[in-house]
């Protein structure tokens, strides 16, 4: 990135329409995984500084006039949102390549979704009302949608911007007010999108923005002032989240872990079926949610589907953050790719057999390379544990029953896919899948995932949905009004 855009980054909190630039709170390191260099030195937002966040946010909200102004007001200013990242979007492809580890290509793509996820809920919210309900002809009988009113917002680091758009904008459409804590390893485009904000006339204490770690997280799910929390991350520190927002009882939405499952009948297509495992597997380096890491294929063409899965797992390419042919990228840190090395090892003493990759890259950066562990039995601790890395086990089946068996046989239900010709097979699949999303012979690529349709999982893998007119259930409350005719 050239240094004139380096000079423009935002390294510290943005709290009731202002940078901090430098507040007493400790100096967070930020790397570019591609090098293990240093990128930026963030301040995070110390206690005093959140204090003064959610104090502005509750003032925005409960005294200005942003949670009831007209939604097409609001989806106006979201509009406006929307152009300001595509005016920025190459400045903010780069900076998300080079802090969270992924190719220009994909960075590019999560920069077109940020901006589809702005210009969606622009114009959802005036399509977003309540219900009128027969009482007979003494009364009337309404809800009302109502913005929730502060809400705590915290993401993770795989998509750091998309991340915080798929919050952002369903929120402020609905009227709420927001504090938001990137992670402490990618905080430097949501920082941007506080500028962009505040650029697009979203007013003072609307959206504030604070990095830091778990510490800033903690103050703001127990701070009686927030309404509600969404946070996206693992299930664990989702655990955690339910159990500090118990004490106010607030309002919660999780999107937490996954570990999801194609399962492949001999009669699919192969070729297709291995590509996209592939691109859900490997792409973002496993580093996803949603990444299929659990490969279940009819036993009669196990073999023939490996060699396909190792061709497309073979053509991705590690290379420069910037090229535009590179489509594999590092992982977030060392210590995460210590974490995925082990969790190999650990397979591998439980009987998976490496027929592709299993190593980290030699050289500069956090770079593992895609592997593909055969052999993979339930037993194995990598058919249940979620790796977060660029690692696809393949399990072999023999009848419906007994895929549909492996597929719900894990404590997660985020996503999943199911390959055959037979339409009726493939469907009754689909519907025995305990998952929140689940794709037939198929997914649109990452590119084009819809923002009008609900995100989200079963089981541990969270409460609630992101995207589509879902997301506005959370933030709102249905008033229940009624009215005496007679
Ligand atoms: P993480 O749970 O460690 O951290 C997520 C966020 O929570 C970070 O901002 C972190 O600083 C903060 N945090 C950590 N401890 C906290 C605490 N005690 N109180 C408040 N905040 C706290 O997750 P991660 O390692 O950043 O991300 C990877 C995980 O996120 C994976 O499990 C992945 O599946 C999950 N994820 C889920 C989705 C989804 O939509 N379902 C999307 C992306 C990532």
């Amino acid at each position: 990135m050239a240094n004139a855009e380096q000079a423009r980054l935002r390294t510290g909190s943005y709290v009731d329409g202002n940078f901090v630039e430098r507040g007493g709170g400790d100096c967070l390191p930020v790397l570019n995984p591609w090098t293990g260099e240093p990128l930026a030195d963030v301040a995070a937002a110390e206690p005093g500084t959140i204090e003064l966040a959610i104090a502005a946010a509750r003032r925005a909200f409960d005294h200005s006039d942003w949670s009831q102004l007209p939604p097409t007001d609001r989806g106006a200013m979201l509009t406006a949102v929307a152009n300001g990242l595509a005016a920025r979007k190459q400045e903010l492809a780069e900076l998300e390549a080079l802090n969270a580890g992924k190719p220009i290509i994909g960075a590019l793509r999560e920069v077109e979704g940020a901006i589809r996820a702005f210009t969606y809920y622009a114009g959802a919210m005036d399509k977003y009302f309540g219900d009128t309900i027969p009482l007979g002809k003494e009364f009337l009988n309404l809800t009302l949608n109502e913005p929730l009113g502060v809400v705590g917002q915290i993401v993770p680091w795989n998509f750091p911007l998309l991340g915080a758009s798929w919050k952002l904008a369903p929120a402020l459409a609905a009227g709420c007010c927001c504090v938001l804590k990137p992670s402490p390893a990618t905080p430097l485009t949501a920082l941007l999108l506080a500028e962009i904000c505040a650029d697009a006339g979203v007013p003072p204490g609307v959206v504030n923005i604070l990095p830091g770690g778990a510490e800033v997280g903690q103050q703001i799910v127990t701070d009686p002032r927030v309404d509600g929390i969404s946070f996206t991350g693992s299930t664990a520190v989702g655990s955690e989240i339910m159990r500090m927002a118990a004490t106010s009882i607030k309002k919660v939405a999780l999107e937490l872990g996954g570990k999801n499952a194609c399962i492949i009948f001999a009669d699919a297509d192969l070729r297709r079926a291995a590509a996209s495992a592939a691109a859900s597997g490997f792409g973002n380096a496993g580093q996803s949610c949603s990444a299929r890491s659990r490969i279940l294929v009819q036993r009669p063409v196990v073999r023939e589907f490996v060699e396909m899965f190792r061709e497309a797992a073979a053509k991705l390419r590690a290379g420069a953050a910037m090229d535009p042919e590179t489509s594999l990228g590092p992982l977030i840190s060392e210590q995460h790719r210590s974490g995925v090395a082990a969790s190999v090892s650990t397979a591998v003493a439980a009987g998976a057999r490496v027929v592709h990759g299993g190593k980290s890259l030699a050289g500069a950066g956090f770079f593992f390379e895609p592997t593909i562990l055969d052999d993979v039995t339930v037993a194995n601790p990598i058919f249940s544990h979620e790796i977060f890395g660029p690692v696809c086990g393949i399990t072999p089946f023999e009848t419906e029953a007994e895929g549909i068996q492996l597929v719900n046989d894990s404590q997660y239900g985020l996503n999943g896919s199911v390959w055959s010709a037979n339409i009726g097979r493939a469907l009754r699949v689909a519907r025995a899948m305990r998952t929140g999303m689940v794709a037939v012979n198929g997914l649109p690529s990452a590119s084009k995932t819809s923002i009008f349709a609900p995100f989200g999982g079963y089981k541990q893998s969270g409460i609630g949905r992101e995207l589509g007119l879902e997301a506005l259930g959370f933030y709102t409350e249905i008033k229940n009004l009624v009215i005496d005719l007679s």
